[in-house]
């Protein structure tokens, strides 16, 4: 099944610095046990940025419902939306079902903004209620599914059967084993006549909870704190204005993201993010929990689903779902970034991970002999001696040989270092062959094994002795930023290159394959800076 969005109509509202943001609401969930701690956390959200508050007042002890409801909704600072959840739909209450909905009946009369109330219920609730009923308060029919997400057919009727009731909003939310879930649920979501919140739980439907705002969803759920949640997978609210810049998010908004597993680690939905609204690029990065990644992309087949990077351990699947791809990506057999062609929609698979480094390598040399880039690659001719034949010194020794340089790569399993010398049209050597490797002055040096990284930070890749022949090092290592390999080159003389700098660089090649823009780099390096 391909999904495919389609163009939905936005209310108009305005954000702080002029630009329109969408109708999709940011909505609080109040969990605590008093009714004051309740008011404290209401105040909170309001100073965070939510929109209104969920009151779940099945987390309070001892709920007297007059008092506490009139308190609590009177004194809100948000608008509020009243849920009981009982035990049988995933809540706290486990009384009588008649008190439960006269307390939400209660709150209707208080004044509450939204109530919630189940489906399975939905018709004796609706049918208890007075003729008179507030008119200003809306009410939300709700349907959990804590254990997957059904079809779209079952979906539709879901909807249909919710409408029925006369719900005022529709709410589903279902439960995500696979990314590619979301989808059924946008595709519900982009054709449902009435409001409606749909929401995919768990670690792998974050994506839905982020995209409710470019589908057209009535409210999204953001806690206050990390972890603190009354359902699986909400972020914060500080993640969906600040990092996700939700109000920011449109029916025409690009999506990007990293597809790896595991990747909620990962910083750059952080860089990216703060890139694209530094420079007004109308597109949204996401983290993408993703276990196949052919199914991913056939199910995200829409011209807005417009490029990714790819982390392990999928860089060589992603290559797999490529149309076309790179023929250093190719000659490596995994990808780091790939395009959507918006002519066409064929997927462009690169691999862009040397290119950071051998930027840096450039810049370096550059620096220290005052060359411009005018003149050439300063690669051109040096010998380039790659430690490492895993899938960064695959990368990197291919960026030299595309840039000129003679390559010799050392690999503690010396047949791999043989296969890639060769592809290379270079040279290999053991190990211990490199502390005795000086045919020239001058050379570079690469380090893209492990050798020194966090926490073995006493061990280098090449004795202290062998380095005087160098006159740049670069080491891929990122922990620590100073590796004994750097220390030891920089006392022997040599330019050092830091691992970071790899990451920067290609960060700011992908940003530009992204948006077609130049990269806002002092704006990236501050966010890594702030980030790691
Ligand atoms: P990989 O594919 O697993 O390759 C690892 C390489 O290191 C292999 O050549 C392996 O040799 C060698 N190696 C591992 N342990 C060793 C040891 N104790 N002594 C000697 N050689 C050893 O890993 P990768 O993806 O290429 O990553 C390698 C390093 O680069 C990691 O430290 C990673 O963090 C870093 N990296 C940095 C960036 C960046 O942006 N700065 C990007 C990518 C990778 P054998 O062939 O003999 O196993």
């Amino acid at each position: 099944m391909a999904f495919e969005s389609s163009t939905l109509p936005i209310t108009d509202f305005q954000i702080g610095d002029g630009a329109q943001r969408n109708s999709t609401l940011i909505c609080v969930p109040i969990m605590a046990e008093s009714v004051e701690e309740m008011l404290v956390k209401m105040r909170k959200a309001k100073e965070l940025g939510g929109d209104l508050v969920e009151i779940r007042v099945d987390f309070l002890k001892n709920f007297i419902p007059k008092q506490d409801l009139d308190i609590l909704i009177k004194q809100a600072p948000l608008p509020t939306l009243v849920t009981f959840r009982p035990r049988w739909e995933g809540g706290r209450y486990d009384g009588d079902e008649s008190k439960r909905q006269e307390a939400l009946r209660l709150a209707m009369e208080l004044g509450a903004n939204y109530i919630d109330i189940e489906l399975k219920v939905a018709h004796d609730f609706f049918s208890s209620l007075p003729r008179d009923r507030p008119e200003n308060v809306k009410i939300i029919v709700s349907s959990h599914n804590y254990e997957s997400t059904p079809s779209v057919e079952e979906l539709g009727d879901l909807v249909a059967r919710i409408q029925a009731t006369g719900a005022d909003i529709v709410k589903i939310a279902t439960t995500a084993l696979d990314i590619i879930d979301n989808a059924r649920l946008f595709q519900v979501l982009v054709h449902s006549q009435v409001p409606m919140i749909g929401l995919v739980m768990g670690e792998r439907g974050l994506m839905s909870r982020i995209l409710a705002a470019k589908f057209g969803g009535f409210l999204t759920f953001g806690t206050l704190e990390e972890g603190v949640i009354s359902a699986p997978g909400q972020p914060t609210v500080k993640e969906l204005l600040d990092l996700y810049n939700m109000r920011h998010i449109g029916p025409d908004t690009k999506v990007h993201g990293v597809i790896g597993n595991p990747i909620d680690h990962s910083k750059s939905p952080h860089l990216y993010n703060a890139a694209f609204k530094s420079t007004g690029f109308n597109g949204i990065y996401l983290p993408l929990l993703v276990d196949n990644v052919s199914n991913f992309i056939t199910t995200y087949s829409s011209p807005d689903f417009a490029g990714y990077s790819y982390t392990i351990p999928h860089k060589e699947a992603g290559l797999k779902c490529c149309d076309e791809v790179d023929p250093i990506a190719e000659s490596i057999g995994a990808i780091s970034c790939m395009i959507r062609r918006p002519t066409d929609g064929k997927l462009f698979g690169y691999n862009i991970d040397y290119l950071g480094a051998i930027a840096a390598i450039e810049e370096g040399l550059r620096a220290t002999s005052g060359a411009t880039p005018a003149s050439g690659s300063p690669l051109a001719g040096q010998i380039f001696v790659v430690i490492g034949a895993g899938g960064a010194g695959k990368a990197i020794a291919y960026g030299g040989y595309e840039k000129g340089a003679r390559v010799v790569v050392a690999n503690r399993t010396y047949d791999k270092a043989k296969e890639l010398a060769s592809k290379v049209g270079g040279q290999a050597i053991t190990l211990s062959e490199l502390n005795e490797f000086h045919p020239e002055e001058g050379m570079i040096l690469v380090n893209t094994t492990s050798v020194g990284m966090k926490p073995k930070i006493d061990e280098t890749p090449v004795s202290k002795e062998a380095l005087k022949h160098y006159s740049l090092v670069f080491d891929a290592v990122c922990t620590p930023k100073l590796t004994r390999l750097l220390r030891e080159a920089q006392e022997s003389g040599a330019t050092i290159v830091y691992g970071a700098e790899m990451f920067i660089n290609q960060a700011f090649v992908q940003f530009e394959m992204f948006t077609g823009l130049p990269a806002p780099k002092r704006l990236i390096r501050d966010v890594l800076a702030r980030n790691t």
